[in-house]
């Protein structure tokens, strides 16, 4: 009987395009299924309009009657298009997304039924939570949370389903989302940051957190990807031999993209484009079968929200296209993996981006002012920023086989560099007059000009400055942004405060002018941020061992990273700058440890078993095989025979010590399980999975590839790397 993988490839043959027509232009089709500001106008009353503006726009409270008429117009628009039902949609911390659909249909006696939604049920829902993670607040008594409607992410309509996005948070009042602690971080930069504004322009009123976020991921035919349980169980493969060809030849990258996918990112864009998604960019990426979905920037809320649909509906639309998305940081070994790149920065209401140069020397020193002040941020919070983006997924990624490295440091260019080093020589104190000229014209006035032949882009810098935003690159393909997002927002929030008051001091108690008071501040930011900025090469030995000096931390591993999260002073930070209390702060890195475990859990059983049920016995088969026909050798050959049967010998031979590499290892990997499992300590058993468990999947792995290479095709089980790679 053939196997699995057999049927599989066979499938796959048979898999064609489809072909996806489009019927309207993109433009027309932009935002059809949301309710969004133009929408809203047609259907709202004006007060229920403005209402609903003042919340998105100053975050002001919706009132009861208010609430009542969006509901109702949001329900006649929904119906208009032919929806049943809707839901909350939330983020819980699982990193999915979350919806418990109802339908809008309702008995009101006599056997008649209407179509019914009101304002208590946009406003807020009690979905049954208490399966979500909440790391100990919610005790199963009080196991209670309830989803609230967030005004400023438009609800829109996905199938026929209204989803109202939504925060989730206990009845204690404790965040148990990723959008709840975001929302509060974008309100803490835009306070911080309009106060700094104000130096430069009186008129500032709020400030914005952008991000663009660019998705990577690979797509593999559903058939032969399904044919895999590590990668249906665990999302990436756990063994296979790497094949011959890879992306050595470099000829996948912005290569014409295969017919089977383009069709799958025809359909994508089309519904995102009624889903409100300004997805622009589309391309091959690096690996074979890796490729890129870029959006242009939003709102960093509406950002986060869209990168979370787009997961969603990639997963649901490739599935038409017989395809299957991998967001996996690291699915395939040997090849690249996959990264989100977090594109950051903070524009005003005013239209101005202030980690842009500007044309005037004044808006230059604005530029300048949110620019070091990012980069001290970042120095200040290193470890934190890493620990941000830690999973188990993503620690394949960072400093294990591939750019950029599990150190934190910041890459402006070198013309930048040379900007900060002329600031770093300002006079303490008050300045001259020709030294303010000289500033004026030479140093700030000069960025605009420079900043255009700054082309060069270090692609190994986590983050890197790219001339009018920063770059957070290693933020893994799987995360849901919400939790970079929500540090990088606070750090820069505090960061602007301490900021604000330093030059205020200067400017009262030292009687500086505003400007001067500035350049002494940040004059003061430069010389004590040097060791987070980075121009070289970060992928190799000597990185780390300069990063060690300079004291930059290199957690390689999530449980190393995370207990930057729950260090005094973070939980600090996050108190003061109202973003999360002590008990979400410890009840998130709990969540999270735990994630943790259960992953490199779930993958060492996977892989366990297949390398016990599927490629031993495959292996036991095959020896088999040699073992027939070394016996009928000896019945032909008398003298020869030790020659004609040498490499089927030492071929069994070979085949029995890794068939017991692999039996010893994964009884090693059962018992360390055991004993983690048994190891009370949250951090001590993330430790014991990290440092005992794991480094026993590359010994099993490596014996499992090896037989790869040596039994018979034919009959090995798994679909291999050549075949997921470069069908299309
Ligand atoms: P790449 O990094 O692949 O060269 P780009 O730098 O052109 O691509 O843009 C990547 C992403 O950065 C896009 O989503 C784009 O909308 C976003 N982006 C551009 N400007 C900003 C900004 N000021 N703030 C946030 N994101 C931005
Ligand atoms: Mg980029």
């Amino acid at each position: 009987m053939p196997t699995l993988r057999f049927h599989a490839i066979k499938e796959s043959l048979s898999n064609k395009p489809i072909v996806v027509e489009e019927k309207e232009r993109r433009s027309v089709l932009f935002g059809q299924n949301v309710f969004n500001e133009n929408t809203m106008r047609q259907y709202l009353t004006k007060d229920a309009f403005k209402g609903v503006m003042n919340a998105v726009k100053y975050g002001k409270k919706i009132d009861r009657s208010i609430a009542d008429q969006v509901s109702s117009s949001m329900k006649d628009w929904a119906l208009s298009k032919g929806v049943t039902h809707y839901t909350h949609w939330f983020q819980p911390l699982t990193g999915t997304t979350a919806e418990k659909h109802d339908a809008f249909f309702e008995t009101i006696g006599d056997g008649i039924a209407i179509e019914k939604f009101g304002g208590d049920q946009l406003v807020q829902q009690e979905p049954d939570a208490s399966s979500f993670p909440h790391g100990g607040i919610r005790n199963t008594f009080e196991a209670r949370g309830y989803t609230a409607w967030d005004p400023t992410s438009p609800a829109f309509i996905y199938g026929s389903t209204l989803c109202i996005p939504t925060i989730f948070v206990a009845y204690t009042g404790e965040a148990l989302d990723y959008k709840t602690p975001l929302l509060r971080a974008l309100q803490a930069v835009d306070a911080a940051a309009t106060e700094v504004c104000k130096y430069f322009d009186k008129n500032v009123k709020k400030v914005t957190s952008s991000l663009g976020w660019e998705q990577e991921y690979f797509l593999i035919d559903k058939a032969l990807a399904t044919s895999r349980p590590d990668i249906t169980l665990t999302g990436r493969t756990l063994l296979g031999h790497s094949s011959a060809k890879g992306q050595q030849l470099d000829d996948h990258y912005f290569g014409s993209i295969p017919t089977r996918a383009f069709n799958f990112m025809r359909e994508l864009e089309t519904e995102c484009m009624l889903l409100g998604i300004p997805v622009k960019t589309r391309h091959n990426e690096v690996a074979p079968n890796q490729f890129e979905v870029a959006p242009i920037f939003e709102e960093a809320n509406l950002a986060v929200d869209h990168n979370s649909l787009l997961m969603d509906v990639m997963g649901r639309i490739a599935s038409k296209h017989n395809l299957k998305v991998l967001f996996h940081e690291k699915p395939f070994a040997g090849i690249n993996g996959s990264g989100k790149h977090n594109n950051w920065s903070l524009s005003t209401d005013t239209g101005v981006n202030l980690l842009a140069p500007g044309k005037t020397p004044m808006s230059n020193l604005q530029f300048l002012t949110f620019f070091i002040n990012t980069i001290k941020a970042v120095h200040e919070h290193e470890e934190l920023l890493r620990a941000s983006i830690a999973s188990a997924s993503n620690d394949h990624r960072l400093g294990a086989n591939e750019a950029p490295p599990a150190i934190i440091s910041v890459f402006i260019g070198q013309q930048l560099t040379k900007v900060l080093e002329e600031l770093e020589g300002v006079t303490k104190g008050k300045l001259s007059p020709e030294e303010k000229t000289e500033l004026k014209l030479n140093v700030v006035g000069k960025i605009p000009d420079v900043l255009l032949d700054n082309t060069d882009r270090n692609r190994t810098s986590p983050f890197a400055f790219t001339g009018n935003k920063f770059e957070f690159r290693a933020v893994g393909s799987l995360a849901n942004c919400g939790n970079p997002m929500t540090i990088l927002n606070t750090i820069v929030a505090k960061q602007l405060q301490d900021f604000k008051e330093e030059v205020d001091k200067l400017i009262d108690k030292k009687d500086l002018k505003k400007d001067e008071a500035i350049f002494n501040v940040l004059r003061e930011y430069i010389k004590s941020t040097k060791a987070i900025l980075f121009e070289g090469n970060g992928y190799g030995k000597a990185w780390e061992e300069e990063a060690k000096k300079r004291g930059l931390s290199n957690n390689k591993t999530t449980p190393e990273a995370l207990k930057a999260k729950v260090s005094d002073k973070t939980i600090k930070l996050f108190e003061e700058m109202n973003v999360m209390s002590a008990i979400e702060t410890k009840a998130r890195y709990e969540i999270e440890m735990e994630a943790y475990i259960m992953h490199i859990q779930i993958e060492g059983r996977v892989l366990g078993d297949i390398a016990r049920n599927h490629i031993v016995p495959t292996a036991v088969k095959y020896q088999n095989v040699l073992i027939e026909n070394v016996k009928g050798l000896k019945e032909i050959f008398d003298k020869k025979f030790a020659t004609v049967s040498k490499e089927q010998i030492n071929l069994i031979e070979e085949i029995s010590s890794h068939i017991e590499g692999i039996n010893s290892n994964v009884t090693k990997m059962i018992n360390e399980r055991k004993k983690a499992n048994t190891v009370e300590d949250i951090e001590k058993r993330a430790m014991a999975y990290c440092n005992e468990v794991k480094p026993l999947f590359d010994e099993i792995r490596y014996h499992c590839d090896k037989l790869e290479l040596l039994v018979d095709d034919e009959i090995w089980p798994l679909t291999k790397y050549r075949e997921l790679l470069f069908t299309r």
